[in-house]
């Protein structure tokens, strides 16, 4: 399917919507700042994740070739949310007295798990930075020949000065250099760099450090930025459609990519920059540093203490998608019990509908409702009003079902496959029951027939005691007139 309506999206750039004109026709280029491996990723993480998987699912819709490209950060100091820069792998590494691979290896195994409980199609490329070290100084040489980066003892530092000759800075956070002089003069050592707002491109090795590498420079590590430029630059071009992340990264990481990229290339990476905000909770920003953190793992598997309850991994996703990606969310207990009840209303609805039958008359136009459906997508991914959209269908299965309305065949078999494909392709949402390993799923189709054996067989003893002992290990079996299902 070719697009027929254009798709707008608001460009954190320009501060507007604007209409979105991929670079080569039927095809988009994404990048999307990925995890720094650390760690397990935390719910807010997953929000953005989860965030940038349906605008990936919506491109695909639209009917796009997309190279969607997620990076890894297994090295370079980060800067954390005090503005301060920190080699959070070489402490962790430190801290568990493994190598700093070995702790990027445990939170990526994990991390590849969340992703598939959470429903994310992977990208199609997921870069490391440790393996672009050699394109990393690659792009900091071509910003030296272009003069503008400065070595000082071992380190490569960008120059804001010169670069301030010929490109803006700050303008994708709106910040302006003379304001940032207040904040950056009480953070780190600043002898070494000329100026305030110059940023590090390259590191000189320090006597602790686990992760070194050699450069034309001497043994050292590379700047955080520099490893998205070089590794957009290699898969994607010097300039690509889309680049995503967390709001929270628009500075320095994106402003300081844009830097690099215009002072090695002469141009702006991205077309369109797009930002995912933040998941909250009671107010504040998700984050490891503020200890309001908890795992994506935790709330599945009810041991938050933050909530009485588990809550599926579809529902949590859900519940993520019935907010805009540019708003904030706070996550409360109430919201979940709320969003887990319209998932539900939303999955009776698509069950109730395999029941109807067609009519020879349609009282309904399925187009108007899928073209509404489809305008929501267009106007900048609006997951929310799609759900909304979802809804009204489902108040149109309830009247199906109750004969005040009806559907011819052409009509209702548009109507289902619709609603299917908005629901799982591009919500990506999954009835309970298809959640969790794919194991288990086999254990349990073998459980269920043994159960149906004995319920035949009228052996209620033994029925009963597999439906007493799935219970025990959270899982619950309903029997209804359609069959048993379980969750
Ligand atoms: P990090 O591993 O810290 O680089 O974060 C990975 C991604 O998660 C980045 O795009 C961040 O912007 C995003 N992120 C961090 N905290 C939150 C949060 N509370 N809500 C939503 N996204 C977040
Ligand atoms: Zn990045």
């Amino acid at each position: 399917m070719t697009p027929n309506k254009s798709l707008h999206l608001y460009n954190s750039l320009s501060g507007k919507k604007e209409p979105f004109v991929p670079i080569h026709e039927g095809r988009v280029g994404m990048y999307v700042c990925g995890p720094t491996l650390y760690s397990e990723p935390h719910m807010g993480n997953m929000r953005t994740f989860i965030n940038f998987d349906f605008i990936y699912r919506c491109l695909l819709h639209f009917g796009y070739q997309v190279k969607y490209v997620r990076n890894i950060t297994d090295a370079g100091h980060i800067t954390n949310s005090a503005g301060q820069e920190v080699d959070s792998i070489g402490s962790a590494a430190r801290l568990e007295q493994v190598q700093p691979l070995e702790i990027v290896y445990k939170y990526n195994v994990k991390f590849q798990e969340l992703q598939r409980l959470y429903n994310l199609l992977p990208p199609n490329i997921e870069p490391t930075a440790t393996a672009h070290i050699q394109e990393q100084i690659e792009v900091i040489e071509q910003i030296l020949e272009n003069g503008f980066a400065y070595v000082e003892n071992g380190s490569v530092y960008f120059d804001v000065k010169a670069y301030l000759q010929h490109f803006p800075y700050g303008e994708l956070s709106g910040r302006k250099v003379e304001e940032l002089e207040h904040e950056t003069r009480a953070l780190n050592a600043q002898e070494e760099k000329r100026f305030f707002a110059d940023f590090a491109l390259w590191k000189k090795a320090q006597p602790d450090d686990m992760q070194v590498w050699r450069s034309p420079w001497g043994n050292g590590n590379p700047g955080w930025h520099i490893e998205c430029t070089a590794m957009s630059t290699k898969y994607l071009g010097k300039q690509f459609d889309i680049h995503g992340g967390g709001m929270d990264l628009k500075f320095p990481h994106h402003e300081d990519e844009i830097a690099q990229n215009c002072g090695s290339f002469g141009c702006n990476p991205a077309r369109y920059w797009l930002h995912a905000n933040m998941l909250n909770v009671n107010g504040q920003k998700m984050s490891k540093s503020f200890g309001n953190y908890f795992l994506p793992k935790e709330i599945v598997e009810g041991s938050s203490p933050l909530f009485s309850k588990p809550y599926a991994a579809s529902v949590v996703r859900f519940f993520m998608l019935q907010a805009h990606y540019r708003s904030t969310l706070d996550i409360t207990e109430e919201a979940l019990n709320a969003s887990e009840k319209g998932f539900e209303r939303l999955m009776e609805g698509l069950s109730l509908l395999d029941k109807v039958s067609p009519s020879k008359e349609s009282s309904f136009s399925v187009e108007d409702w899928k073209q509404s459906a489809e305008s929501a997508l267009l106007d900048d991914f609006n997951a929310p009003i799609l759900i909304a959209n979802l809804f009204e269908a489902v108040k149109q299965i309830h009247a199906l079902n109750e004969g005040k309305a009806q559907l011819n065949e052409t009509d209702l078999s548009l109507f289902k496959a619709t609603l299917a494909h908005l629901t799982f392709e591009v919500l990506g949402i999954e009835p309970i029951e298809n959640q969790g390993n794919d194991r288990l799923a086999g254990v349990m189709e073998v459980v269920m027939a043994l159960r149906q054996k004995a319920r035949e067989q009228k052996d209620w003893a033994s029925s009963d005691m597999i439906r007493d002992g799935l219970a025990k290990a959270g899982i619950q079996i309903k029997d209804g007139k359609e069959g048993t299902t379980w969750g």
